[in-house]
């Protein structure tokens, strides 16, 4: 019998009403002759809820009585969900996390999963019912409750899906796919039948926040196909699998963008081995993640150099740099007043001149870019945040994104 796995998030069974329909979506695919396991959310707002509570206590919270906390929320919708199946005639069983069992390693707040014994749930499906597991939850080998950090549902149901070899994992949410960009910025954005798993990377580094990422690189490492699907209307959703020769192949499959960034440029630094290490050395002991870095050579043996980092580390970030001992430069430049543009598409590989066509839509709009990064699959950009709207838009339609493509 195919087995499924579906993740349904916060907003899904964010209320009792929406428990009762998210148990007749499952009775609705179970009757179709597959075996379901379930993976929930906390009701929507109750992780922050939560949160919240803690920090009216500690800041920051003890990080394992975090984790005591945090789980909770799932557990309540669980243990609903299982009751609606049960009352609506469809016998079902709830784990926790560290009842599956789901072991994790023991990084608080953060852990990443390291094994899933899937006795228990091969029993209950051999037995005709669903069952239904606390998402974003796990035990370290000390039996303490872990969490998977926020949004880790969508790796728990990757990895139920792994390790059970499901057919597909559904990962239902509150949109129906994964969208060319945010529609919310481009009214005519379309919604994608296929992306691999690449893109999607890509696509949810970048900022489009449909999926956990480290859920994406789960679904990838173990060829988990992936669908992400509204819970709300029916539809086929978006499929997300390893690059294959069905694909539509388009040159570019979205455009992605962040606003959460912000860059630092150190003017005249001495130009030496060891400088960018000397610079970026207390940038990373400080936990603060460096995207894009340009250095170029000015006069006299001095660089300017320029990195990006997210827009929450602008100011710690400035002031490891102004605090930075043996630093000679002639001046230290912040702005955190920029966003990111980026094309992506595994058609770019295999296609020259993508760059210069992007460069030349946006100047043709009167946009300035101020730094530029490329992979094979990926051109990203730099401009001032009150072009983006603009840029993403008339990069979308000079790209045709509104209409599918034809195959590069
Ligand atoms: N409830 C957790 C959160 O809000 C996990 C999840 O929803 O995926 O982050
Ligand atoms: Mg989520």
């Amino acid at each position: 019998m195919p087995l499924i796995v579906q993740k349904y998030g916060g907003t899904s069974v964010g209320s009792t009403e929406r428990i009762m329909a998210v148990a007749k979506k499952i009775i609705a695919a179970k009757s179709q002759g597959n075996d379901i396991v379930v993976v929930v959310s906390a009701m929507s707002g109750e992780t922050n809820r939560l949160v919240n509570l803690a920090k009216e206590i500690a800041e920051p919270p003890n990080a394992r009585e975090f984790d005591v906390l945090l789980a909770t929320g799932e557990q309540v919708t669980i243990s609903l969900l299982s009751m609606a199946l049960t009352e609506q005639g469809c016998p079902a069983r709830s784990y926790t996390g560290g009842q599956v069992s789901i072991l994790t390693d023991n990084t608080h707040n953060k852990a990443r999963i390291l094994e899933i014994n899937d006795q228990k749930i091969r029993n209950d499906l051999n037995q005709g019912k669903v069952v239904v597991v606390a998402g974003f939850q796990g035990v370290d080998a000390d039996n303490n409750i872990t969490t998977l950090g926020r949004g880790g549902s969508d790796t728990t149901a990757v990895a139920l899906a792994a390790a059970l070899k499901a057919d597909e994992c559904q990962i239902y949410t509150d949109v129906d796919g994964v969208y060319t960009t945010d529609p919310r910025v481009v009214p005519d954005a379309r919604r994608l039948e296929q992306i691999c798993f690449e893109e999607m990377l890509e696509m949810a580094s970048l900022g489009s926040k449909v999926l956990q990422i480290r859920s994406v690189e789960f679904a990838s490492k173990y060829n988990v196909p992936l669908r992400v699907l509204s819970s709300f209307e029916d539809g086929p959703g978006t499929l997300i699998t390893m690059e294959n020769n069905k694909m539509e192949k388009a040159l570019i499959s979205g455009i992605a963008f962040s606003r959460d960034e912000a860059k630092l440029t150190l003017v005249g630094v001495k130009d030496r081995p060891g400088i960018a290490a000397h610079i970026l050395t207390p940038i990373s002991e400080a936990n603060v993640e460096v995207d894009m870095i340009i250095q170029n050579k000015g006069e006299n043996n001095t660089t300017d150099f320029t990195f990006t980092v997210h827009r929450n580390d602008y100011t710690k970030a400035l002031n490891i740099l102004n605090d930075l001992k043996e630093l000679e430069t002639k001046e230290i430049l912040g702005d955190d007043k920029i966003v990111k543009i980026s094309l992506v598409g595994v058609g770019m590989r295999s296609h020259a001149g993508i760059a210069t066509t992007m460069f030349r839509i946006l100047a043709d709009e009167g946009i300035n870019i101020q730094m530029i990064s490329t992979s094979e699959i990926k051109i990203s950009v730099i401009i001032n945040e009150k072009y983006l709207e603009l840029g993403v838009r008339s990069l979308h339609t000079a790209f045709g994104l509104e209409e599918a493509q034809k195959p590069a």
